[in-house]
């Protein structure tokens, strides 16, 4: 069964195969344009994520099981009670850009057509909002231009605060395969650290956060001052540019080096290439969004493409990637506050009667509604009432996210639909509904490109669970809206969806599929992947379709707008203070509620962390691998520290994915502040000031364990899957007198319980501590504790867990916490894939000569599936290489 991953904006086709046993084979989907094959390490770990166990499986009403029927009666008759009283805008919907369209247009057409509200508002807005409003104020509508295409055939590609190889790595792959066939092309990277796309640029630029408007503010400057404007396109096509122009030179090359962080060399160095090479692609992502200034730097980026005309031509133009699976889709149907569906405009009296005509429908608000971060504010003070949050997990993902529960405990009535039962926003919920997943759910997502591809079901939804478009439709049927929710299938939302994309269009506005909108229920099935535009069946068969390269744009004027860009004023940073930077690690993606599950995912980082300077970390007495506090004057985290060069000094990163279900104090939302930018809505998620602190632990302790601890005694703990069991991280100051009783708790085992055998070693002077714990002669935990982080192969003593009775020798080798001389210790995880650790991968570097990420693919098989890890190989043999030459890498 064909069908599309549901992580990533990259869209990636998936090719799933059922056994009769049930199991599932996931493989990329050799036909599907956006990864012609290739998955990365997220998903072909697909298969491992499908396990049942954590569920919802049933509604659930005030903490008791309650049936679907109970359930939705009571939804729908709070919300309409809630609405009598107290007005439309008194209810909300908080949505996602996990979403299938179909979904999304469902519950679009419900809030905006008929509870008559705008506030429904989406993850999406944590995403790229900014990007949207930028799309906006150049191009008069949200464009992509381009397609994947053209970072391939470009002769220079700038990733301006991507790191692409662990975000979007079939992309990245796509991107490194055409530069080994092509080694002139160049590639730079804009990002305050030196990440893994880094290390493969031609030219890293380490910006100092939030300076991108600034430098290309700087850049038009350079183009204008260098004649390498494109004087006949911008005559004939746009207009802004001397009001931008002006704007940007605000500074001078003092002022552009202050607000970048960056020496004059680099600066002039990316300024030159992008000024001589024509066939340019400027990929943005999350670095340039998530910023209070994000709207700015997204029109800082596309002033420089309208400048010089490289815009929607192969090779050429500014390229938004999504961090969502549908953030697109989200984004065609309306799903934003501040949107009407299909790319009209809330704000346009014509645009909304022409989607209340085909609606039909009774109340449309004139204004929009509620962004995230002001949803959940109003939820707080008691302006909204009753909020349903779908497929999203906001006491993770928004900022102040403390502030985000206690808003839910605010609220009178909170609906939640989801797939897992327990997340930290479910625990919230008075009345919860379970939803079907990927792989059991219907229907269409768009990626980065404007590619609708679809997802399909291949697999019983477990229990109760139903797609949301499902529940959302029958909530409206029972509010009395029924006429207008007609739908029995996934097809028929999305030929509506589809035919109003086409109403009154005639090429007016650029988001029309009204060539789909005649598909039977077949076709609808068998829909191969297909860009939009598609106003005709004709049209929705060509490949690789741009926007704007005739010129003709959507705003009043049909030019392509430059915007006037005052770049933020570099904020002097408190002497013990720091940047707080938030994103992405490789293998895991969002809150975990799914890539958590798999052991593979869980082994390249397993704990939450802040990367930290080396010189911050010994000025503030931070030992490597030691614990950090970070905290501002909204929460506190506890996480690792990992002492690298790779951050700059006065900023760490941490990453975003841990919750309470997999740590004991890492929700790295708690600490940053809800401040928002100004056009977007967007919360600035990387630059937060904050505290640092080292943990001064009493303890350190590494365990491994059978089953999941109900609970854990200690201040520091972070979880993660293992195959056979689980890895459980952890540190105290308070000392423990008996570890044995301590791990006997943990583990959940009675004293008298005669199966059960403990071994212990105890080295009291040098507070080393290990215990072991089998039953029936197999291993269901062992706990290795010191006064230092231990130096335990978690990979090794894991793997523990599966193995067959332990012979002496075995368990007193599982106390000592390292394989024997005859057992092999991988290291680290470097390829999720093949479980290939760093040690292994050293080893063929310096027992077998590999020389190359390839010479080690071949030893090793490391790098040869999803080719996620190669730029971590890379950077292993690059070290291996400095260190036999002392010369280190240049760039
Ligand atoms: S790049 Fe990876 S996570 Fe993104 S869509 Fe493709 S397989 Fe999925």
């Amino acid at each position: 069964m064909k069908t599309t991953c549901p992580y990533c904006g990259v869209g990636c086709g998936v090719a799933a195969t059922v056994d009769e046993a049930g199991s599932v084979t996931i493989a990329g989907d050799p036909d599907h344009p956006a990864n012609f094959g290739r998955l990365c390490s997220k998903g072909a770990a697909l298969g491992e994520t499908l396990d049942p166990d954590g569920r919802l499986l049933r509604p659930w009403v005030d903490g008791r099981p309650a049936d679907w029927d109970n359930a939705l009666d009571l939804v729908a008759a709070r919300f309409a009670d809630t609405i009598a009283e107290h007005g439309p805008d008194s209810v909300a919907f908080y949505v996602s850009g996990q979403f299938l369209t179909e979904d999304y247009y469902v519950a679009n057409k419900l809030m905006k057509g008929f509870i008559g509200s705008a506030n429904i508002d989406t993850n999406s807005r944590l995403c790229m909002a900014s990007t949207v409003a930028g799309h906006r104020r150049a191009f008069g509508t949200d464009t992509v231009p381009g397609c994947y295409a053209d970072l391939e055939q470009a002769d220079l590609v700038v990733l301006v605060g991507s790191n692409l190889a662990w975000c979007h790595p079939v992309l990245y792959q796509r991107l490194a395969a055409a530069r080994a066939a092509r080694p002139e092309m160049r590639l730079v990277v804009i990002d305050p650290r030196r990440t893994a796309t880094a290390d493969a640029a031609d030219l890293h630029l380490a910006i100092r956060p939030d300076g991108d408007a600034a430098l290309f503010n700087g850049l038009l400057v350079h183009l204008a001052d260098t004649d390498a404007l494109d004087r006949a396109y911008l005559a004939a096509h746009t207009e802004g540019l001397d009001e931008a122009l002006a704007a940007a030179r605000g500074l001078d090359v003092a002022g552009l080096a202050a607000a970048t962080g960056l020496d004059a060399g680099p600066i002039a160095r990316f300024f030159a290439l992008f000024r001589d090479t024509r066939r340019v692609v400027t990929v943005f992502s999350q670095g340039v969004n998530q910023s209070t200034g994000g709207t700015d730097k997204v029109n800082a980026i596309l002033n420089c493409h309208l400048a010089t005309g490289r815009i929607g031509r192969p090779g050429m133009g500014p390229f938004s990637v999504t961090g969502q699976p549908n953030a697109m889709g989200g984004r065609e149907v309306g799903g934003l506050a501040n949107q009407l569906a299909a790319h009209m405009d809330l704000a346009d009296p014509a645009d909304r009667e022409r989607v209340r005509r085909f609606w039909n429908a009774p109340c449309m608000p004139e204004a929009g509604g509620l962004k995230a971060v002001d949803l959940f504010q109003a939820m707080a003070d008691g302006r909204v009432k009753a909020v349903w949050i779908m497929c999203t997990n906001p006491v993770d993902s928004l900022p102040d996210a403390d502030r985000v529960a206690a808003a839910l405990d605010a609220c009178p009535f909170v609906v939640v639909s989801d797939a897992m039962a327990d997340t930290d926003t479910t625990r919230h919920a008075d009345v919860l509904l379970p939803a079907a997943g990927w792989s059991e759910k219907d229907g269409t997502v768009t990626n980065s490109e404007r590619r609708i591809s679809r997802q399909r079901a291949f697999r019983a939804a477990p229990g109760e669970a139903r797609p949301d478009w499902w529940a959302l439709v029958e909530v409206a049927r029972r509010m009395g809206f029924g006429d207008a929710f007609p739908y029995r299938n996934a097809a028929e939302i999305f030929r509506e969806h589809a035919a109003l994309s086409a109403i009154d269009n005639h090429g007016a506005r650029d988001f029309d599929i009204g060539g789909l909108a005649g598909l039977s229920d077949p076709a609808y099935d068998a829909l191969e992947p297909v860009q939009w535009p598609a106003r005709t069946a004709a049209e929705a068969a060509l490949p690789d379709r741009r926007f704007f390269a005739d010129g003709r744009f959507y705003t009043a004027s049909g030019r392509g707008r430059l915007v006037p860009v005052i770049p933020p004023t570099a904020r002097p940073a408190a002497a013990d203070s720091f940047v707080l930077n938030t994103g992405r690690v490789r293998d895991h993606w969002h809150t975990l509620t799914r890539t958590g599950l798999s052991p593979r995912l869980s082994a390249h980082l397993a704990e939450p962390f802040a990367e930290i300077h080396p010189a911050d970390a010994r000025r503030i007495g931070a030992a490597e691998a030691g614990l950090l506090r970070i905290e501002s004057d909204r929460g506190a985290i506890l996480v690792r520290a990992l002492v690298t060069d790779r951050v700059p000094s006065g900023s760490v990163f941490v990453p975003m994915h841990w919750t309470d279900r997999f740590a004991s104090a890492a929700r790295v939302d708690a600490v940053i502040p809800p401040a928002t930018d100004p056009h977007s809505g967007q919360p600035g998620s990387k630059s937060a000031t904050v505290r640092v602190t080292p943990y001064a632990a009493a303890w350190y302790g590494f365990a491994v364990l059978a089953d999941r601890p109900r609970a854990v005694d200690a201040a520091y703990w972070a979880l993660a899957r293992a195959h056979n069991g689980w890895k459980l991280e952890l540190a105290d100051a308070a000392p423990v007198s008996n570890w044995a009783a301590w791990i006997r708790t943990l583990i959940g085992i009675a004293d008298s319980d005669p199966a059960v055998q403990v071994l212990a070693y105890r080295d009291a002077k040098a507070g080393i501590h290990r215990v072991a714990a089998f039953r029936d002669d197999r291993l269901i935990g062992a706990l290795f504790v010191g006064p230092d982080p231990v130096a335990v192969s978690r990979t090794w003593a894991a793997e523990r867990l599966g193995d067959g009775p332990a012979e002496p020798r075995q368990r007193y080798a599982i106390l000592a916490g390292r394989a024997g001389g005859d057992q092999p210790d991988p290291g680290a995880i470097v390829c999720s894939c093949f479980a290939v650790g760093v040690n292994r991968i050293v080893a063929a570097i310096a027992g077998q000569g590999c020389a190359s990420v390839n010479e080690i693919g071949a030893a090793t098989n490391a790098g040869t599936n999803c080719g996620s890890c190669r730029a971590e190989i890379q950077r292993i043999v690059d070290h291996a290489r400095s260190r036999d030459t002392g010369i280190e890498k240049a760039g």
